[in-house]
């Protein structure tokens, strides 16, 4: 009896999809590969959005690949489909538009959807807007480019990336915190100061402590955000950076564990056989500090991407990265490497900082490892610090040595 070609399904065609569908491909020629989004559009570089929004590059350079490539390479793209159920018995993914997709193995690199403004009168403003794809930014500039003042809430990557593109745009913007500075959890008193320093550097008004109250239309925008402290700012377009919700509605019901994200082992596999999780949904067993984990990064996506092509074809590799953000800070650059006191508290922490040059570092210890670290301004040393990382290599005397590190 002749053999069937494996059947892979893949929900999600962003790095950590795509990836995993090339993988699969180089190991495997004949297996049957569909790829399937809700967006219209084959793989493009989020993080090349904010250089989009700024006016920096071209859309264009922003998508990373074609429908035509896909072919050429046996991957069936289905875009603009929505995954609505997964029966995990019957191994199947149903489309909302009643498709059937029988697969032998599943991989949800579903990421997540921006978290919308919650807040009276932001329902009626067609200038309320998030920053998460291809099609809000394209919506955004076809509105800053009129606007004169812009306000945007919230205190993470995302909030910072439109309130620098907003005022690289030349509109007069604010920036409104609830916390008490930017990452919060990740930075401290000193990180926060130097990111507010950078962001007054650019001529961006920062306000910790105060919230968007209510949204005060005209003419079907923005026109003034009243705050919870009384102000109102004047607006034409508010930018909303509030975190996400991850998409993992349709596995209701398939057993799959999901806590903050998408539960799995150190080699990407999921609570249900044969289902996979990789990228920002995967809440994943990070052998480094031999606990969970879970990074909303590109690199990590790439990576997870590649590590679960192999896995699903037959091989047993372990995931073993450092998660690396990495991003312009207003005039300067951040990132954010392994792991923080965001997801692991009980971290011992050091910090050295240097307010008049914008200089920050944040280590992070786990006994004698380090296992994270933030660094603000100069990138010197950081490749090192990957490495020890990366190696697990005891710190043999005081830890403070690692500051100067080159
Ligand atoms: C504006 C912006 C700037 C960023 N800057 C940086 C940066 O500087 N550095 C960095 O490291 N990271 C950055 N990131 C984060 C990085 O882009 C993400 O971590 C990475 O793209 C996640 O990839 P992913 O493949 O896990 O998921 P995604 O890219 O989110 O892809 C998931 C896809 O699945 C689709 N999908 C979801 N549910 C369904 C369904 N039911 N049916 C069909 N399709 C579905 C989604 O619509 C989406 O297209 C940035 C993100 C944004 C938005």
């Amino acid at each position: 009896m002749a053999t069937r070609e494996r059947r892979y399904v893949i929900i999600g065609n962003g790095a950590a999809g795509t990836t995993c569908a090339e993988t699969l491909r180089k190991l495997d020629p004949s297996c049957e590969i569909t790829l399937l989004t809700d967006e219209p559009y084959p793989l493009y570089n989020r993080v090349a959005l904010p250089r989009y929004l700024k006016g920096v590059v071209r859309e264009e350079r922003v998508f990373m690949r074609t429908k035509e490539q896909h072919e050429e390479k046996g991957i069936r793209l289905l875009t603009g489909v929505v995954a609505e159920k997964v029966d995990a018995d019957g191994h199947t993914v149903l489309l909302q538009d009643g498709r059937e997709l029988p697969y032998d193995a599943l991989l949800v690199a579903s990421g997540g959807r921006a978290n919308k403004l919650e807040c009276p009168g932001a329902e009626c403003c067609r200038t309320v807007f998030n920053f998460q794809t291809m099609d809000d930014t394209r919506n955004i500039i076809a509105e800053a480019t009129a606007g004169k003042h812009a306000v945007v809430i919230g205190g993470g990557f995302i909030s910072y990336e439109l309130t620098d593109g907003f005022a690289e745009r030349g509109l007069h913007t604010t920036w409104l915190m609830r916390g008490p500075r930017f990452l919060r959890r990740t930075l401290d008193e000193e990180g926060g100061a130097i990111v507010d320093a950078l962001a007054r550097d650019c001529g961006v008004e920062v306000c910790h402590g105060e919230e968007a109250e209510t949204i005060i239309p005209k003419n079907g925008t923005v026109g003034r955000v009243r705050t919870t402290s009384g102000r109102e700012i004047e607006a034409d377009l508010v930018g909303v950076g509030v975190g996400l919700t991850l998409n993992v509605d349709f596995l209701e019901g398939t057993g799959v564990e999901i806590r903050k994200g998408i539960v799995t082992d150190k080699y990407l596999r999921t609570s249900v056989p044969d289902i996979y999780a990789a990228g920002d949904v995967a809440e994943f067993y990070d052998v480094a500090v031999e606990s969970y984990n879970i990074m909303g990064t590109w690199d990590n996506a790439l990576a997870q991407g590649r590590t679960v092509g192999v896995n699903m074809a037959g091989g047993s590799e372990v995931y073993h990265e450092v998660p690396t953000y990495t991003s312009t800070l207003f005039k300067s650059n951040i990132a954010v490497m392994g792991v923080t006191q965001d997801n692991r508290p009980d971290l011992e922490s050091l910090t050295r900082a240097d307010h008049d040059e914008r200089q920050y570092k944040k280590l992070f210890f786990k006994g004698d490892r380090l296992v994270g670290a933030v660094t603000i301004g100069s990138p010197r040393g950081r490749k090192r610090m990957l490495a020890l990382m990366h190696s697990g290599e005891p710190i043999e005397g005081p830890k403070e040595a690692v500051f100067d590190i080159r």
